[in-house]
């Protein structure tokens, strides 16, 4: 129903020391082989696993992906525990997942933080997926698709693309992250239809028709297809799931 390529995504989030992250890579690599049917397939490890899992199979090149979880907008300097766009483009990352709910709930992070974050980014050549996401406060208050759309605002302010495949949108229900509770493929359409509106305003009709939009919440084997059946649903940030070889490929599979 839209010509935008599939995107499968994994969060590895704190999990996998350098051996074991090597080993899910290729344990990964096994189960899908070099054909990912037309899937894009990016895997998101710890700073520490980014160059051990570079170099199996080519994770860091089309039609895989290489992402980072966080990065700092600064160029180099007395940033003390922190990473530069530099750093991990040196280390094959080719997508960089920012704003994650995570990383505001426990690390302060804000629109203005990541703002700055998406921009860095772009300006190296890095494909930020940018995360948004409601609480179950906001949920249950009905004030989802606004609080969504104020955070795409806040996030991409300022932001210029040349192409959609610059940016990727990841649509993530904070009451859906590691809860075992998803959000029906209707919900999902509804604020993910609501971010595509948003993007034609930010960035004009042919830019956002080209950016994906993923869902991420508890999405698994089982559930995945109902999300992509939706037309502004382009694919999943996976995280649980992502730490099990055979159910990631089995998700990139139904894709
Ligand atoms: C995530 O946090 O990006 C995520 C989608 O987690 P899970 O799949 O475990 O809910």
């Amino acid at each position: 129903n839209n010509t935008r390529t599939r995107l499968i995504a994994g969060n590895w989030k704190m999990n996998k020391n350098y051996t074991e992250g090597v080993q899910l890579a290729q344990d990964l690599a096994n189960e899908l082989g070099h054909d990912t049917h037309g899937v894009e397939v990016v895997v998101c490890p710890p700073a520490t696993d980014l160059k051990g899992v570079s170099g199996v199979i080519e994770f860091d090149r089309a039609p895989f992906g290489l992402g980072a979880q966080n990065v700092y907008w600064e160029a180099s300097g007395a940033f003390t525990g922190e990473l530069s766009c530099d750093m991990l483009k040196s280390v094959g990352c080719t997508h960089c997942i920012v704003g994650h709910s995570e990383r505001r709930d426990y690390f302060g992070e804000t629109d203005g933080d990541i703002n700055l974050k998406v921009k860095a980014l772009l300006a190296a050549g890095i494909v930020p997926i940018s995360c948004c996401g409601e609480s179950l406060e906001v949920r249950e208050a009905g004030n989802q698709v606004d609080f969504v759309v104020g955070q795409i605002r806040a996030d991409f302010d300022g932001v210029e693309l040349e192409s959609g495949d610059q940016l990727v949108v990841a649509y993530e229900p904070i009451w859906a992250i590691g809860t075992g509770k998803t959000a029906t493929p209707e919900d999902a359409q509804e604020v993910c239809g609501a971010i595509r509106a948003a993007l034609v305003d930010i960035f004009g009709a042919d830019i956002a028709s080209q950016i994906r939009v993923l869902y991420g919440g508890s999405a698994k084997p089982g559930n995945v297809a109902g999300f992509l059946a939706e037309e502004d649903v382009d694919g999943a940030l996976v995280g649980g799931a992502s730490l099990v070889a055979a159910d990631f490929a089995a998700m990139v599979e139904r894709a």
